[in-house]
């Protein structure tokens, strides 16, 4: 469906395409009145200027962006359970929480102002993926701590679209809602949509007839232009790539537009830069770093400088959307999700993409890690259905695409589709059996 043109949308076209030295100059005055609010509201970042030698008669601008110390997750951490917190707890209107699997979540937390701001960024996202009030959206996300569910909930509500909120779980009810509905969006993680077109085919429906899909909000972890395609094809939709953390909101901080080609960063709330996440240097727009964000106009937990780990390339180059917002223009993954394989850098992703292009196999793959004397990387993968997973050939040209790009050798393992057990949520892809 990719080579169909679609018309645009925007919720706040007058902020989505102002020209871009205007939006330069509204994040410069808005970084300048978020400094003084920060260090006058929050102990931390007092204490993180004094050290720095630093007022925020310092900060007159972007160009002194750089000179402002970064926050980092431990940072929230440590302020357990209610986090940095710039306002009294009665103005909170409602906390969050991320999952964090290991130790204490990161608890965030909004004030009313805070949640009507989000709501209008995900009122954006949802338009940018060319969703109007006329939609049924069907929003999987899970309801509950996680920022996903309500992120989603209420960006539909604030476009005016109708909102269908099953949440997680019970995939034969959420198919027979989509088909009795005819819900028109769907929105949930990747791995759950690929999923779910899985579950489609197997309980007897015919996506593209039967569903009355024609967009898809995906978000919360990292998917391949490969499962892009797939999700496209089986359900007939058009599929939309939603980047966003707990800390920065939630969903909602950038969304692709009808270009497919990267993700709008809303940069009146959101100052996005990269760095060299070593040297901890600022890069030049266009080359590969650590996302950096700072928050614009937050009220209950302002974030300074915050670290996200998260790696990409943000472009200012024009969009033929019409947006002016810089681009992300690929989320390789987490600095901590890549894995260090025999001193070589391995990205999950690289090795989705590869699996992906090949017709034989499924949609399900499991990476392990291991170590005898050397590390081993072994990938599990489900074939397609109707294929043959004891066949020695494919098992042999999967593990030679992939060595061709990963430049390490992999041992793979074909297995029955229905093998591996399935996500709702975030897909859990990696198991790094090391124990150093
Ligand atoms: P939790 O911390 O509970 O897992 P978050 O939703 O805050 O939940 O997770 C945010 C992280 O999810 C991001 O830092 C990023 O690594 C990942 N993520 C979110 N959206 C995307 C996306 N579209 N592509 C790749 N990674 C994503
Ligand atoms: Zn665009």
């Amino acid at each position: 469906m990719a080579e169909t043109k679609v018309a645009t949308t925007m919720f706040e076209p007058e902020l989505e395409t102002m020209p871009s030295s205007d939006l330069r100059a509204l994040q410069s005055e808005r970084l300048v009145a978020m400094v003084r609010y920060a260090y006058d509201n929050v102990p931390l970042y007092r204490r993180r200027f004094e050290e720095a030698g630093l007022t925020p008669d310092d900060i007159k601008g972007l160009d002194d962006l750089p000179k402002i110390p970064f926050t980092v997750k431990d940072d929230l951490r440590d302020h357990y359970p209610y986090g940095i917190l710039a306002v009294p707890r009665e103005e909170v209107v409602r906390f969050h929480a991320s999952s964090g699997t290991t130790g204490k979540p990161t608890v965030v937390s909004y004030t009313a102002r805070d949640l009507d701001t989000w709501s209008r960024m995900m009122a954006r996202t949802y338009a940018s993926a060319g969703t109007t009030k006329a939609d049924l959206v069907q929003n999987i996300y899970g309801y509950g701590l996680f920022t996903g569910g309500l992120g989603f909930h209420y960006g539909a509500e604030r476009l005016g679209a109708t909102v269908l909120p099953t949440s997680t779980g019970n995939t034969k009810k959420q198919l027979m809602l989509m088909r009795d509905l005819q819900s028109t969006v769907v929105a949930c993680t990747p791995s759950y949509a690929v999923f779910l077109a899985e579950a489609a085919v197997e309980e007897g429906y015919d996506p593209r007839n039967d569903f009355a899909l024609r967009i898809g909000t995906f978000g919360a972890e990292p998917w391949s232009e490969e499962a892009r395609q797939k999700l496209e094809a089986v359900f007939g939709i058009r599929a939309y790539d939603c980047y966003g953390m707990s800390e920065l909101y939630g969903p909602g901080v950038a969304v692709e537009c009808s270009e497919q080609n990267g993700l709008h960063i809303w940069s009146d709330e959101f100052l996005a830069e990269t760095i060299d996440p070593e040297t901890q240097e600022p890069l030049p727009p266009g080359e590969l770093g650590e996302m950096v964000f700072t928050m614009l106009t937050r009220e209950a937990m302002p974030l300074l400088r915050y670290r996200t780990r998260d790696l990409a390339r943000i472009v200012w180059d024009e969009c033929p959307c019409g947006r002016t917002h810089p681009r992300i223009m690929r989320i390789s993954g987490r600095d901590d999700d890549m894995l260090i394989v025999g001193g070589v850098n391995v990205f999950p992703s690289q090795i989705e993409e590869v699996l992906m292009s090949v017709p034989e196999l499924g949609d399900q793959y499991e990476i392990i890690v291991d170590r005898d004397l050397l590390d081993k990387l072994s990938v599990r993968v489900e074939v397609a259905p109707g294929q043959d997973w004891t066949s020695a050939p494919l098992a042999g040209k999967v593990a030679e695409n992939l060595t061709a790009v990963l430049s390490i050798r992999a041992l793979v393992e074909l297995l029955e589709p229905g093998t591996i057990e399935r996500s709702l949520g975030k897909a859990r892809r990696v198991i790094d059996l090391r124990t150093s």
